[in-house]
């Protein structure tokens, strides 16, 4: 479900023609829709109304202010995976005690930081994470709640790029070593074992892994109590997927979702926590580009447009297939061309679609690519000097640009040559 329509023949975000915004904003831009977000929050943090639920959008799905802080006045908390993105989250004004920090890699300065904030919970992935928060925990005279972060070793069925519960991927501490690195928590100052935390990876559209994975984690939190630790929390990750290709690849919808939940974990009575990201901002926001050229080749028409893949990573990094439509929409029985849809870049890499079916699109035609409000703009890049593309949020009948385009010469003064190319 999202809130991009055709009106009278035009695309439109909410009640505005996506023509209106490009006239004011120029291409490419990111759009956003207020009412897709919200809907988005509120459909998954109804299904678990009446139990004690904290849901933390996961920030690095989009980590614009006005993303958060919309989601955060519907009461959302943030997963945040670094000091900048915890930054952003207070910035937007989610309450730190909604705030959980999740992360392989995190640092000193970041841990105290997050400390000094007073955070609701560390996820620990590792050992010595785990001896690190301690000792800067106890340093700074304070204690941090922690979960960690447990590998069940189950194939989330996904693209490889984005499994992380499989004992080989980087995240988590395996099945076998949790209660050895649970004892130890419980014994080190500044500590306080508080949860369990698992997240199997991004964009599952089957509940199987799931089921399999929090299955796994009931038994173990059976494991931790009878070993002593007070478990309290249980902290179930993302990876709710989204419909990519409209109404061919439905993902579970959160109420079946909601009710695996309370079949495989209900009965521990444990605070449950959630970081959905791509099932809050992934539908909620396109990519709107502009045909530069209609190029004809040997065997094949190209489309190529003003943005590209450092604008939109998704398509090169996990072959991720995004929706494409004109802004103005096609006619009935209107004939259509199979095109590459490519950008400026010089990379083989630089596309957002192959062999397509669309309408006749010529220079100065707007198109729209769907489904890009998740790792869309937070992945973008200056490659080949292409400024950042802009951010646009549409609310009802208003629009306003919440990150405007950068100017060149913003760009070029972020460098500095060194004194001696200046005598
Ligand atoms: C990326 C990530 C999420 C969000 O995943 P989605 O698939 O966008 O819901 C949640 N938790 C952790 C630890 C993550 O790394």
């Amino acid at each position: 479900m999202h809130h991009f329509h055709y009106r009278d023949g035009t695309l439109h975000a909410e009640d505005v023609p996506l023509t209106n915004i490009a006239a004011e904003v120029g291409t490419p831009f990111y759009c956003y829709s207020t009412a897709t977000l919200e809907r988005h929050y509120r459909v998954f943090a109804e299904a678990f109304e009446g139990t004690d639920t904290l849901v933390c959008y996961s920030v690095k799905a989009n980590s614009n202010l006005a993303v958060i802080k919309t989601l955060g006045d519907l009461g959302s908390g943030a997963d945040i995976v670094s000091e900048g993105e915890l930054r952003r989250a207070l910035a937007a004004g989610i309450p730190p005690e909604r705030i959980v920090f999740s992360g392989v890699g995190k640092q000193a300065p970041e841990l105290a930081f997050a400390l000094e904030t007073g955070i609701h919970q560390f996820n620990v992935e590792s050992e010595p994470e785990l001896e690190l928060l301690s000792q800067i925990a106890s340093g700074m005279g304070k204690e941090a709640a922690i979960a960690l972060r447990v590998n069940p070793d189950v194939d989330a069925k996904t693209h490889e790029k984005i499994t992380t519960g499989k004992a080989e991927n980087k995240f988590g501490i395996s099945w076998l070593q949790a209660p050895r690195v649970y004892a130890r928590a419980a014994e080190l100052p500044g500590i306080k074992v508080a949860g369990v935390d698992v997240h199997i990876g991004s964009q599952l559209t089957d509940l199987a892994p799931f089921e399999e994975a929090f299955t796994r984690v009931a038994s173990m939190v059976e494991e931790l109590r009878a070993a002593g630790h007070d478990i309290t929390r249980l902290d179930l990750g993302g990876g709710l997927g989204i419909p990519y290709r409209g109404t061919n690849d439905v993902p579970p919808p959160p109420a079946d979702y909601a009710a695996m939940v309370k079949r495989t974990v209900g009965h521990l009575d444990c605070q449950l926590m959630f970081e959905p990201g791509r099932m809050i901002a992934g539908n909620a926001g396109i990519l709107v580009v502009n045909v530069i050229f209609e190029k004809h080749g040997e065997d094949r028409s190209f489309l190529i447009i003003d943005g590209a893949m450092n604008d939109l990573i998704r398509p090169t990094l996990y072959d991720a297939y995004h929706d494409i439509q004109p802004v103005t929409e096609t006619a009935p029985g209107e004939p259509r061309i199979t095109y590459d849809i490519v950008g400026p870049i010089c990379e083989t890499g630089d596309f957002f679609a192959k062999g397509r079916a669309l309408s006749a699109q010529k220079p100065g035609d707007l198109l729209a690519v769907l489904s890009a409000g998740a790792y869309g703009a937070v992945q973008a890049s200056t490659y080949n000097t292409r400024p950042l593309v802009p951010e646009v949020m549409v609310n009802g009948s208003q629009f306003t640009v919440i990150r405007p385009r950068p100017s060149y010469d913003a760009m070029l003064e972020q460098d500095r040559l060194p004194d001696w190319l200046t005598k």
